[in-house]
């Protein structure tokens, strides 16, 4: 057996050890290459080649690579499928590992771990969506989540009780999510049913002790108390958050701003199963389409975008902060003229938080500072446009002030610098004297070679000669195969020295072509020095203002996000909703935005309703199928939101008493993938809001019950209602098909009963979609599945047994058996036997094989003779 190890496979395991659960790209030249293992599962997950490279142990080892320059979409993939990857880089040049001898191998190093959560490149990443990286850590019995998202910069934490992980996850919809190794067991569920991926870091990654002294010294404080009163679990959760970070990118630090805290009682609470169901940041498909956010989002910035985002996830308790936000949209609704300016000025700007944080993990370039340098002019522009408004005065005082910075910025870059900084070219001539004069070389070089040029064809008198350059060769002087037997004779020999011949062309060089060329190179190499030096410098300095360019960014969104929604407001007739202290919730003519949407495009208006809850808290809504209850319901759980949000809402006016958490069982959906039977995931479902719910609550449940015997289920919701009224004395708004609940208005206080109208045409049902006071005469379902298409023969024995069971149900429990017996259908029908048991016999084989019409009246007796035997 042969065990020698080569030494770069020595280098390489050496290197794999460090990173076992990730996969290894390592850089060989322009590729990356990856072995064993990696190489089987990347291969399978990229849909590329496997091959071998040699031996290891007497064993083929398995080998893939990716090209570097098409890296980032490979990565993308890789990550996507829930792959972390260790980036391994050469650190030297080649050259000088063979210097050091024939068998030393050039030195490699991990200079990145590439996981879901730490993401920053704008190819890997969704501008408009935020991409957060979470921490839960437990010490003792408090629990703490921080998170952040690298890409921007942002980092806040909240101390929140284990049964509100859930929530808090389902809200900030991290890609990833750091726990301390023991605790992996009890959190795996909370964290992947966010779709989240887990990943566990040794214990001592979230000492908080450690912790506060490793935060101290990223924010060069002496104590976090500059920052706010941090539990131990929250300052534990920061610590292990910010050691992650450490790791994976090595030393290059982001560029995190101090923790911010939250409190969890100043946001409204949404559980999981209610941001899904109404379907506020992504649609039951899963995507952005479709969503409210999708419906209401105007905003023109990235950034506005994410801040969007993030409002309507986290809709505020806090009547101060909503007013605020209304205050500067009606500021806007009021001056469509300046809305518009602000809009367009804003289309301009880049993501600048973005552009800082590539700018601080050293992966930026010189475009990123040219998009801060115009968005810092741009956000001048936009400060003119508000002198004498007093919109968001915070704000307004953020977009201006970074004059020094602007000054450097624009002095230094050339109006439209390339991506990277090896490609130079983006300082400004006049910028730097050295730079100016190697420029100067470099560029005049250029014009010697062109004056070479002529003077070798004086000389020569080959008109078609020409001094070209490559790679390989640098400088040559290129002939056609003609002409070059006179170059290689003398006298034209002693200054022409050949070098190549290719197919139809001879290539020379000169001893003057080598000079020019060196010094050519030289100046070219040392201008590129100058611009990388100059490039360091610029970050350097921009760097140094990144909390007030931070403050920037986010006054930024802020206008954006205020311009978005007023302009929203506007064109879609919204009203500010007054939001007080009450338990009122007064929705007049209130729409469902994605809904309205929706039927605009089909050329249907939306039918407007109204909603009061401020006397009797809880709506019993009864109405057929299709009638138009689930929308009711959903859309005033989204007024709701969206009045808590700072927004304008769907309505021509709404009173509403702050919410403190929103509750939604609507529809039912299955979670079959988990096992879990429709009925047993509302029955979940409706447990938690029981036993949640508090008197400040907005409950929107839909059809409980539906999913199992009609006397159980109508049990159910009827308890659950009562249950509601009198122990969580919530607002509510119950859907239900079990008419006999309406009795319920009569015995409690707090209820009354709503509809959907119906008209009957014709016998067929047209859906009024209005809602008002009362109860549904019935339930219209045979109407409805025959809308649906449902062969006439079935509808018309749908009615024939419906009217006998009506009939049966007025006449009383036995009569209704009786009826029920009565009628064929559900009378057990003799058992069919399987098909493929059912014999043919002898006599239909015959039968099946004559033509009646051929037959003459003798053949036609002999075949009643023939039939008669085979019985
Ligand atoms: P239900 O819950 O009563 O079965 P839905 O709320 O699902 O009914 O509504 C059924 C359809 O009726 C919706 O898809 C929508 O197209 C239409 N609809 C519902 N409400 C309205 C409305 N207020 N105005 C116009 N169309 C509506």
């Amino acid at each position: 057996m042969n065990d020698t190890v080569t030494p770069m496979m020595a280098q390489y395991l050496a290197l794999k050890a460090g990173y076992p659960d990730a996969i290894l790209f390592y850089r060989m030249g322009d590729f990356y290459e990856m072995f064993f293992d990696d190489a089987v599962a990347a291969s399978a997950a990229l849909d590329i080649a496997l091959t071998k490279r040699g031996k290891h142990l007497d064993a083929d080892i398995a080998m893939c690579g990716v090209p570097v320059h098409s890296a980032e979409s490979y990565l993308l993939t890789l990550i996507r499928k829930g792959f972390r990857v260790a980036v391994c880089e050469q650190m030297e040049d080649p050259a000088e590992a063979k210097k050091r001898g024939s068998k030393s191998v050039v030195r490699r190093d991990v200079v990145r771990l590439v996981t879901p959560g730490t993401l920053t490149e704008d190819s890997l990443l969704d501008a408009r969506r935020h991409n957060f990286l979470a921490a839960i850590a437990q010490v003792r019995d408090e629990v703490a989540l921080a998170w952040a998202d690298i890409s921007t910069g942002a980092l806040r934490v909240m101390a929140c009780p284990m049964s509100g992980l859930g929530p808090e996850l389902a809200r900030l919809a991290p890609r990833e999510v750091l726990v301390a190794d023991g605790d992996d067991t009890t959190l795996r569920g909370i964290v992947e049913e966010t779709g989240a991926s887990l990943t566990t870091l040794g214990r001592s990654s979230f000492d908080s002790t450690q912790g506060e002294r490793r935060l101290c010294a990223l924010y060069d404080v002496a104590s976090l108390d500059a920052f706010g009163t941090f539990h131990r679990a929250e300052v534990a959760a920061l610590a292990g958050l910010v050691a992650y970070v450490e790791t994976t990118q090595k030393g290059n630090l982001p560029l995190l701003r101090p923790p911010v805290q939250e409190q969890r009682e100043a946001i409204m609470q949404i559980d999981a199963a209610t941001r899904r169901s109404l379907e506020l940041t992504h649609a039951l498909g899963g995507g952005r389409a479709g969503s409210l956010l999708a419906a209401i989002d105007r905003t023109v910035t990235a950034a506005g975008a994410r801040l969007l985002e993030r409002r309507l996830s986290a809709p505020s308790r806090r009547i101060e902060v909503i007013a605020a936000r209304q205050t500067a949209i009606a500021t806007l609704v009021d001056d469509p003229a300046l809305t518009r300016d602000l809009r367009e000025h804003l289309a301009q700007v880049h993501d600048l938080d973005r552009a800082l944080s590539r700018v601080a993990l050293d992966r930026g370039g010189p475009r990123d500072l040219a998009a801060i340098r115009n968005t810092i002019e741009q956000a001048k522009r936009l400060h003119q446009s508000l002198i004498g408004t007093d919109l968001l005065p915070e704000a307004q005082a953020a977009l201006i002030g970074h004059d020094d910075i602007l000054a450097l910025l624009d002095a230094a870059l050339v109006a439209e610098p390339p991506l990277l900084v090896r490609d130079g070219g983006f300082i400004a001539t006049g910028h730097d004297d050295a730079l100016d004069a190697a420029r100067h070389l470099r560029d005049e070089g250029r014009g010697v070679i062109a004056q070479m040029q002529a003077d070798f064809i004086a000389q020569t008198g080959i008109a078609a000669l020409k001094i070209k350059h490559n790679n390989v060769l640098g400088y040559f002087i290129e002939t056609t195969a003609t002409h070059a037997e006179r170059m290689m004779a003398p006298p034209l020999s002693q200054t022409f020295i050949h070098r190549q011949t290719t197919a139809n062309q001879v290539r020379f060089t000169t001893v003057a072509l080598n000079e020019i060329e060196s010094r050519i190179l030289n100046a070219g190499g040392e201008a590129l020095e100058i611009e990388k030096r100059l490039y360091a410098r610029l970050s350097g300095s921009v760097l140094a203002q990144h909390a007030a360019l931070g403050q920037l960014a986010r006054a930024l969104a802020d206008i954006d996000v205020t311009a978005a929604l007023a302009h929203l407001a506007r064109a879609e007739g919204w009203v500010r909703p007054v939001i007080d202290d009450s338990r009122d919730f007064q929705i007049t003519s209130g729409r469902h935005p994605v809904v309205e949407e929706a039927l605009r495009k089909s050329g249907t208006p939306f039918v407007a309703n109204d909603c009061d809850l401020s006397d009797t808290p809880i709506w019993l809504l009864t109405g057929p199928n299709m009638a138009g209850k689930s929308t009711y319901l959903r859309q005033n759980a989204l007024i709701a939101i969206l009045a808590q949000t700072g927004a304008y809402v769907p309505a021509t006016q709404a009173r509403i008493g702050i919410v403190s958490q929103i509750f939604s069982r609507v529809g039912a959906s299955d979670d079959l993938a988990r096992g879990r039977s429709t009925f047993m995931v509302e029955m979940v479902e409706t447990a938690a809001i029981l036993n949640q719910a508090d008197d400040r609550a907005l409950v929107i449940l839909d059809e409980i019950g539906r999913g199992t015997a009609t006397y159980d289920g109508l049990s159910i919701a009827w308890a659950t209602l009562e249950h509601l009224h009198d122990v969580n004395r919530c607002r509510a708004l119950f859907a239900t098909h079990y008419h006999e609940m309406s009795n319920l208005s009569a015995k409690l206080a707090g209820v009354d009963n709503a509809t959907v109208s119906v008209k009957e045409w014709d016998g067929d049902v047209i859906f009024l979609h209005e809602v008002r006071r009362g109860t549904a005469d019935r339930s219209y379902g045979v109407q409805v599945a025959r809308l649906a298409g449902l062969p006439p023969s079935v509808v018309a024995r749908a009615k024939v047994v419906l009217e006998a069971l009506e009939k049966g149900e007025r006449e009383g429990g036995a009569a209704r058996r009786a009826v029920i017996d009565d009628l064929p259908l559900f009378a057990a029908a003799p058992p069919l036997p399987p098909k493929a048991v059912v014999k043919q016999s002898a006599v239909e084989d015959r039968l099946r094989n004559i033509h009646p019409d051929d037959l003459s009246p003798k053949d036609a007796l002999a075949l009643i003779y023939d039939l008669r035997s085979l019985l």
